[in-house]
């Protein structure tokens, strides 16, 4: 089978992707001239840029590497260190895959692995990541795409069908398209054009592959990538136990798997249609941790809209003893001023500062503010 594209198409959309790279693009603090990149940096740009907006990223970026300026650091840190850093930023899937991927790199190659096979073998990294650390930090040339990639080399081929379908035919183009030369520049650059000129409304005017551009002559631009089905969100109803005691609160750690795993939490449990939010809080703190709790009023419920989800949290007043928790038991009194610096979902955020105003009625807490912030 012969190339899928022709050289003279490639070799024009190369040039004018890497000059319009070159003429100018975001000053992003993950971003290195192509040779000089560290790849520690690199890859934790891409695992903290999936599913997160840049200008959210960014903050976030600056201060796990504040705090884990080398692959060693985070490698040597606790998995709970982490997630606490990741506290806002969801999929904390990725934060835990993040750590366990540190640890097995240093273990195994004494640091991030140049080679897209042995990346790839490491936890979390899919060929994405494993394609944009190599490309980016290492030089190799090995496409990457992600969802602004499938829709600029979509649009630039007229490529239609099923999602599924429309993603292994991008992933076919930009393997032949990445240069030997510049692969971490042009993999970017794809990214960046998709990004800031080729988005869901084209600005087809600013693009510098206008003319290669087979859906802009159709007239297709904007039909090109069809948009997903939506997928129905699942109803997800969680009753909390508020436990309080002088200026504390208590709060469990989740098991490190599924929704909002390793994260600290009001103890919690998912309620079916069916059950009660008290009954079933007062038999599963029971069952988990055999700690006795007697629920009485609700207190503050939060609803949060999740990717597959629609979240709501209920939070009740309990009754209970916290004199001697129960041995070797996910629990733990926090005060106020402490509950800041503990991993928590942003749900599980907005649940704590709705019980504020309870909390400084009884005297428990001083002041009005956040208690997260
Ligand atoms: Fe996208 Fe328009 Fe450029 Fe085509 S011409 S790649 S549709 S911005």
């Amino acid at each position: 089978m012969g190339p899928l594209v022709p050289s003279a198409r490639r070799g024009a959309i190369l040039r004018k992707l890497l000059a319009w790279w070159n003429a100018g693009h975001r000053d992003l603090p993950w971003r290195f001239p192509q040779g000089t990149a560290d790849p520690y940096r690199v890859w934790v740009a891409e695992v903290i840029l999936q599913q997160t907006r840049v200008v959210t990223a960014i903050p976030y970026y600056r201060r796990f590497l504040g705090r884990f300026p080398s692959l060693a650091d985070l490698a040597a840190a606790s998995e709970e260190e982490v997630l606490e850093l990741w506290s806002g930023l969801g999929y904390y899937a990725r934060a835990r895959r993040l750590h366990a991927a540190a640890r097995e790199a240093l273990a195994r190659h004494g640091g991030l692995p140049a080679s897209y096979g042995a990346l790839l073998a490491l936890p979390g990294f899919g060929r994405y990541t494993a394609g944009a650390v190599a490309s980016i930090a290492f030089a190799q040339r090995t496409p990457c795409v992600d969802g602004n990639v499938v829709r600029v080399l979509s649009r630039l081929f007229l490529v239609e069908g099923g999602p599924r379908a429309v993603r292994e035919r991008v992933w076919a183009l930009a393997g032949e398209l990445v240069p030997r030369d510049l692969p971490g520049d042009f993999n970017q650059a794809l990214m960046e054009l998709g990004e800031t000129v080729c988005g869901k409304l084209p600005r087809c005017e600013r693009c510098p592959v206008t003319r290669l551009c087979a859906a802009q002559r159709a007239g297709r631009e904007r039909a090109i990538p069809a948009a997903p089905v939506p997928r129905a969100r699942q109803r997800l109803e969680m009753a909390c136990a508020v436990v309080a005691r002088r200026d504390s609160l208590l709060l469990a750690r989740r098991p490190s798997g599924g929704l909002f795993g390793g994260l600290w939490e009001l103890p919690s449990v998912v309620v079916g249609p069916e059950e009660d939010g008290r009954c079933s809080l007062r038999d599963s703190l029971w069952q988990r941790f055999a700690f006795r709790v007697a629920p009485r009023e609700e207190l503050a419920t939060v609803e949060r809209t999740l990717t597959h989800r629609e979240l709501r949290l209920v939070a009740y007043r309990c009754k209970a003893s916290v004199a001697t928790l129960p041995q070797g038991a996910p629990l733990r009194m926090v005060r106020r001023d402490a509950i800041g610096e503990v991993a928590l979902s942003s749900a599980m955020r907005a649940l704590l500062d709705e019980l504020v105003p309870w909390c400084c009625a009884r005297g428990r807490f001083g002041s009005r503010d956040s208690l997260v912030r």
